[in-house]
């Protein structure tokens, strides 16, 4: 994965089961389910279909977020959350 296409893709493939969200720091410090993974990937989807702008909530989370891997390992799609978050980073940070 190395763009925004790709990174939609990987999106696509979530199910919103959100078995992700309980090893995630940022839900279990909140427990509020925006704070989390899930809402990362559809964020995500959802900026992708809008032409690309990431909102502030977005932005704030993928700061937020400590790269730990946990939703990596529990995702049953395998989907690559920390890469997403990672590319959306680079990004917002314009090293694109
Ligand atoms: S990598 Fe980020 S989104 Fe995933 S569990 Fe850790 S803090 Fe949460
Ligand atoms: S575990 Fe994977 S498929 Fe399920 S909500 Fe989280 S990112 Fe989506």
């Amino acid at each position: 994965m190395s763009g925004w296409k790709d990174i939609f893709k990987e999106t696509l493939r979530c199910t919103q089961c959100n078995l992700c969200i309980l090893g995630c720091p940022m839900f279990m410090g909140t427990r509020y389910d925006h704070y989390s993974p899930r809402a990362i990937i559809l964020l995500t989807r959802e900026s992708y279909l809008r032409g690309g702008e990431i909102p502030k909530f977005l932005k704030d989370l993928i700061f937020i977020c400590n790269l730990c891997g946990n939703c990596d390992v529990r995702c049953p799609a395998k989907i690559r959350i920390t890469e997403v978050v990672k590319i959306l980073r680079s990004y917002v940070l314009g090293n694109t």
